[in-house]
C-alpha cells in the first residue's frame, strides 16, 4: 500500500496550525506546569492505561509525598503501593519505585535525558522514553501513545493494522516526518491533546481541527484499524471475611498482579455471600463474592485503623461489608 507522506514544504504550515490551535486549546494539567524529569517520569507511569482525570488527584498527592527522586528511592514499597492504592496495574507503582533506586544508583539521581539511558531504567519501554525525552527534555523525537497513533494513522489515511510490527514501523516513520526542528514538548503535547479532544475515536470532530487541510482520511471513523478485542472471560472468586474485635484477617497476595498488596482470604462458595461485586482486570470480568471465614494459622490481623495497601475490589468490599445492615446483601459493581 501506498501512503503520501505531508510534503516538506508543507510542514511549516501544518506546525503553525497545531502550534496556534495548541496556545488556545492545548489541556492545563498538573505535570505540564512545571515539567521537571521527575514529574513527567511520575505522570507517564501513572497514565499508561489509566485517563488523565484519574491521575490528577494520584499525581498531586505522589508529588507531595515523593518530592523527588530521591524520597521515593529511600521510601519503603508498601508506603509506594499505598499511595498508589486505586489506581491499579500495581507493577507500575512497583517499577516506578525500582526505576527511582535505578536512578539513584546508576545516575546520581538524575534522570538521564538520552533514549538508551532511559530504555536501561525499569518498567520504561520505547513509549515511555520517547515521552521523557519529549516533555522532560524537549526533544523533538516520535512519542507515539494511543492519542498521537490515532492522528497519525488518520493524518496519513493508514488503514492497515497499527499493532503490526510494518504498522508500529509506518506510525513512527510518519510521526518522524511530522517533527519540527525545535520544541519536541509542545508538538508532543499539541498532537496528544488533538488525539484527546478533537481527533477522538469513534467520530472525531474534523471541522473544529487546526490540521484538516492536511488530513488524507477518508473515513476517519474507522481509523486506526486494530485487530479485534479478546473475548471477556467470566470467573468467580470467593473469599472470606474474618473479624477479631477491630481488626480484619487478610493474606499478602500470591500473585504477579497484586503483589506487595493484601487481599481477603480465600473464601468458599455460599447461597447467600455477605456482599458481592464486579470488576474487569485485563480480559476478564471477575464476580468476587465474600463469605464469613475461620481465621487459618496462615492469615494475618490487621487493625482497620491502619490497613495495609489493598486492590480497589477488596477494599471496596471490605468497605461494604462494615457498613452493610447485619441482615442486608450488598450487591454493588466495583
Ligand atoms: S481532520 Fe479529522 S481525522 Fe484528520 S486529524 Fe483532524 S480530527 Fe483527525
Amino acid at each position: 500500500m501506498r501512503v503520501e507522506m505531508i510534503p516538506d514544504s508543507m510542514t511549516p504550515d501544518f506546525h503553525t496550525a497545531l502550534r496556534r490551535w495548541f496556545r488556545s486549546h492545548g489541556r492545563d494539567l498538573p505535570w505540564r506546569a512545571a515539567p521537571t524529569p521527575y514529574a513527567v517520569l511520575v505522570s507517564e507511569f501513572m497514565l499508561q492505561q489509566t485517563t488523565v482525570a484519574a491521575v490528577i488527584p494520584y499525581f498531586e498527592r505522589w508529588m507531595r509525598r515523593f518530592p523527588d527522586i530521591a524520597t521515593l528511592a529511600a521510601a519503603p514499597e508498601s508506603d509506594v503501593l499505598k499511595l498508589w492504592e486505586g489506581l491499579g496495574y500495581y507493577s507500575r507503582a512497583r517499577n516506578l519505585h525500582r526505576a527511582a533506586q535505578s536512578v539513584t544508583a546508576q545516575f546520581g539521581e538524575i534522570i538521564p535525558s538520552d533514549l538508551a539511558a532511559l530504555r536501561s531504567l525499569p518498567g520504561v519501554g520505547p513509549y515511555t522514553a520517547a515521552a521523557i525525552a519529549a516533555f522532560a527534555f524537549d526533544q523533538c523525537v516520535p512519542v507515539l501513545d494511543a492519542n498521537i497513533n490515532r492522528v497519525v494513522a488518520r493524518l496519513f489515511n493508514y488503514r492497515e493494522n497499527i499493532t503490526t510490527k510494518a504498522g508500529r514501523d509506518f506510525l513512527e516513520l510518519a510521526a518522524a516526518s511530522l517533527l519540527p526542528k525545535s520544541g519536541g514538548r509542545r508538538h508532543a503535547s499539541a498532537l496528544m491533546d488533538l488525539g484527546a479532544t478533537l481527533c477522538r475515536s469513534g467520530v472525531p470532530d474534523c471541522a473544529a481541527c487546526p490540521v484538516h487541510h492536511f488530513c488524507k482520511a477518508v473515513d476517519p471513523e474507522e481509523l486506526p484499524v486494530k485487530p479485534a478485542k479478546k473475548a471477556i472471560t467470566e470467573i468467580n472468586d470467593w473469599r472470606s471475611f474474618s473479624r477479631s474485635g477491630d481488626s480484619i484477617f487478610l493474606i499478602e497476595s500470591p500473585g504477579p498482579t497484586w503483589r506487595g498488596l493484601w487481599i481477603l482470604p480465600p473464601g468458599e462458595p455460599t447461597r447467600e455471600p455477605l456482599v458481592t461485586l464486579s470488576y474487569s482486570i485485563t480480559r476478564y470480568k471477575v464476580t468476587l463474592g465474600i463469605s464469613h471465614g475461620v481465621p487459618q494459622p496462615n492469615w494475618t490481623p490487621f487493625p482497620l485503623s491502619s490497613l495495609p495497601p489493598m486492590p480497589s475490589p477488596h477494599r471496596k468490599a471490605l468497605r461494604l461489608i462494615l457498613a452493610k445492615k447485619p441482615d442486608g446483601l450488598a450487591r454493588e459493581e466495583a
